[in-house]
């Protein structure tokens, strides 16, 4: 069992520490978890950085690694907040630091961070949503520095777009590119079980989507609970076994430095 998408108060929006994360993942019977904290740039109200400082990041991390490692391996990672202009900037400091893990996550559009600015009463949920997974597929297409796409329709936790699934349109065309690019590239696809936190009634990705990327021939899945406190760790992870192994699933993976390797469900 593994945990790979945990936030630490090294993210703005946690204020978890280490050892209650590393306590609350061996009670749990996890044997691998990663600390993927949030980098953002160019994202704030103003358009500033929100991110952690990476020197202290590896440097604490290297303390709290070394100190579990008798009962848990911890893998350093990071969940990166992409937009379509910040490829380079992205590329650069992921190369700058030993990450063993990459998830790249879409958190706005437009330049626009959707938590923050999904307020609107005027917004066309289809046409939101086709702007969504463009940047998407736009960021998949033209990005190759990461390891999986962090949960893929996360919108839905934002706008109730439920009923634009599921059928053969623009959407479905959309994200039918992302889940082929995906696997042409060899990327991961995230299985995030938040969306259950927001009682969604389904995991990232929803099963119209999962079903999609199994029949693509899609395979690797990656599974984290996006905790931001200790108690949301390795979330509904029985749930999402359950669910992975209905669609044929049979193997989550896991990185380290970088490489994947498969563990059976
Ligand atoms: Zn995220
Ligand atoms: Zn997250």
């Amino acid at each position: 069992m593994l945990d790979f998408h945990i936030h630490s108060d090294f993210s703005v929006d946690s204020k978890e520490n280490l050892d209650n994360i590393a306590k609350k993942a061996i009670e749990r019977n996890l044997k691998y978890i990663c600390i993927t904290d949030h980098v953002d740039f160019e994202s704030s109200i103003d358009g500033a950085d929100i991110m952690f400082r990476p020197e202290d990041y590896f440097r604490d991390l290297k303390k709290f690694k070394h100190k579990y490692k008798n009962d848990l391996e911890i893998l350093v990672g990071v969940e990166i907040g992409m937009q379509p202009n910040l490829y380079n900037r992205y590329d650069e400091f992921i190369n700058n630091y030993p990450f063993d893990f990459v998830i790249m996550s879409i958190h706005s559009i437009n330049g626009k961070d959707i938590f923050n600015s999904f307020e609107s009463p005027n917004l066309d949920p289809s046409k939101t949503l086709e702007i969504y997974y463009s940047e998407i597929l736009e960021c998949v297409s033209n990005f190759n520095n990461y390891d999986t796409l962090g949960h893929i329709d996360f919108i839905d936790r934002y706008l109730n777009t439920q009923y634009l699934y599921g059928e053969k349109n623009k959407i479905s065309i959309i994200i039918e590119q992302i889940l082929e690019s995906l696997i042409k590239n060899n990327k991961g696809l995230e299985i995030n079980t938040a969306a259950l936190r927001y009682n969604l009634g389904f995991i990232h990705p929803k099963p119209s989507i999962l079903q999609l990327y199994k029949n693509l021939g899609g395979e690797i899945l990656t599974f984290g609970s996006d905790s931001h406190v200790c108690d949301h760790i390795g979330y509904e992870f029985k749930s999402a076994e359950r669910i992975l192994r209905e669609f044929g699933f049979r193997h989550l993976y896991y990185f380290k430095q970088r490489k994947k390797y498969p563990i059976d469900i």
